[in-house]
């Protein structure tokens, strides 16, 4: 990427609207480039002191109530002359109006969910992997040997079960970082295609049903068992990744988990 090209995505990558792909290559041209990483800072500036509180406003009850209460009347009044010649239309496009802007706003402000932020870094550090030479840091098929592997590296040791026999067999482990904090990659191939198996322990989040989303043409998959946090992510099709799931939830049982 160069220079040109990658100031007229700045605006966007702020906004965290760019592809995975395109995220990373400007990430990788700021890490190189002074120039466009000072032309960075100064944008990041300018959208910090914009966030300010005083932009911030909710919209009152009131106005709620007030704009209720025109639609109904405008549904009662809806006569045959038409929409816009009716005195309501009036009062209420200003109304409609204030509360669109105020819904626009505020999320543009508010910025994702954390819970779109981790998605689309998941997503990120999967497509990461798959760049030359960042697949595994342990390339091995014997979770005897991935296992160990993350002893000294992690504050936990991850639950590795090779899924060979189901179609799923275990590529290798890497060291990732999700959320600020080290994580275990555990990486399984299907065919041509490679799943990242993302694992950290997070002891708050209650065991519960699998959660499937589709960002970028990847599929995601997450849940949490025996107080660990699972991201299974791949370009496979929900039903196999659903299925690739299914197995790891089986076989990493809790108390392999806790064992250690
Ligand atoms: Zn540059």
């Amino acid at each position: 990427m160069d220079c040109s090209h990658a100031q007229s995505l700045l605006d966007i990558y702020l906004d965290q609207e760019l592809d995975p792909v395109r995220n990373l290559e400007i990430e990788e041209h700021l890490h190189g480039c002074a120039a466009c990483a000072q032309d960075y800072g100064d944008r990041q500036m300018i959208r910090q002191s914009l966030k300010t509180e005083s932009l911030y406003f909710k919209a009152p009850p009131e106005l709620e109530k007030r704009i209720q209460r025109s639609l109904r009347q405008a549904a009662k009044a809806e006569a045959p002359t038409g929409w816009f010649s009716g005195s309501w239309f009036k009062m209420a496009a200003p109304l409609a109006l204030a509360a669109l802007v105020v819904l626009m706003i505020v999320p543009y402000f508010a910025g994702p969910s954390s819970d779109e932020l981790l998605t689309q870094e998941v997503v990120a550090s999967h497509i990461r992997s798959l760049m030359p030479n960042h697949l595994a840091d342990v390339p091995s098929t014997d979770e005897h040997t991935v296992k160990p592997w993350f002893d000294g590296k992690l504050d936990f040791s991850p639950a590795v079960v090779d899924l060979a026999d189901h179609g799923f067999p275990l590529v290798g482990g890497r060291l990732d970082y999700v959320e600020g904090r080290p994580v275990a990659a555990l990486v399984y191939g299907r065919h041509k295609h490679f799943i990242n198996l993302f694992v950290w322990p997070s002891p708050m989040a209650s065991a519960g049903e699998e959660e499937t989303v589709s960002r970028h043409g990847f599929t995601l998959i997450h849940w949490a068992a025996g107080g660990m946090t699972y991201w299974a992510v791949s370009d496979l099709n929900p039903a196999e990744l659903g299925e690739f799931a299914g197995f790891v939830r089986e076989r990493a049982a809790p108390s392999a988990a806790a064992s250690g």
